[in-house]
């Protein structure tokens, strides 16, 4: 709320700055048309040349500072989001039975046919570096650049299940480190194939096909919505 009503605020000041200086403008519009017989017989074009100048260099010192703000509110909304979302993925993985949801965001795309290819798994969608959590307990088996999905982790789990995590913007871990259900392991991109920020979520039962990934939580007591 303090954010919001300062960007107000500073807003409110750029519009009064703008005004003034436009009609500073005007003003030396009317000089130049007033004197333009003057200039044409070539008396002191400085002079105005001046005047015109100064105005100008405060509005855009006043745009300077209204993108300026407006790109910090931004930021700061961004921040409160992912903060958000780490909060709400706490209590996601306060869940009994080992198994957790690996972030928080809308899901996007399902498990199934798309464009007449098997989407293999589910597309969990929220802002750049939303965290990205083990799903399970397991092993992290690769860590790094992987083609359409730009970089991934698998993590395999001790039941044998092998879970994927991709487009991801940073990583957490390496391979063959240990992680635990919950732990993060990435933060969200939008890298590789990809059309937005998001996450695309991969479970393979037992390291063999990929099953659905929502009946796949729901066996586990957890529930997503679209
Ligand atoms: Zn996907």
């Amino acid at each position: 709320m303090t954010i919001a009503a300062a960007g107000v605020s500073t807003a409110g000041m750029g519009g009064a700055a703008a005004a003034q200086a436009s009609s500073n403008h005007s003003a030396v519009n009317y000089q130049m048309v007033a004197e333009s017989s003057d200039i044409n017989q070539g008396t002191s074009p400085q002079i105005l040349a001046i005047t015109e100048n100064q105005p100008m260099a405060n509005l855009q010192e006043q745009l300077t500072k209204a993108i300026e703000s407006n790109a910090q509110r931004i930021k700061a909304e961004n921040d409160e989001r992912i903060a958000a979302a780490a909060e709400a993925a706490k209590h996601i993985s306060e869940k009994p039975g080992g198994v957790v949801l690996p972030t928080v965001g809308t899901l996007t795309s399902p498990f199934g046919m798309r464009w007449g290819v098997l989407h293999p798994g589910i597309d969990l969608a929220n802002s750049i570096g939303t965290p990205i959590y083990s799903v399970m307990d397991g092993t992290v088996i690769d860590a790094g650049p992987a083609s359409g999905f730009g970089q991934w982790i698998r993590v395999q789990h001790d039941d044998g299940s092998i879970s994927v995590y991709g487009h991801i913007e940073t990583i957490d871990v390496t391979v063959g480190q240990r992680v635990v259900a919950g732990q993060k392991i990435a933060g969200m991109g939008n890298r590789g194939f990809s059309t937005g920020p998001h996450l695309h979520f991969e479970i393979h039962p037992g390291g063999q096909a990929a099953v659905d990934p929502v009946a796949w939580f729901q066996e586990h007591g957890i529930f997503i919505s679209s």
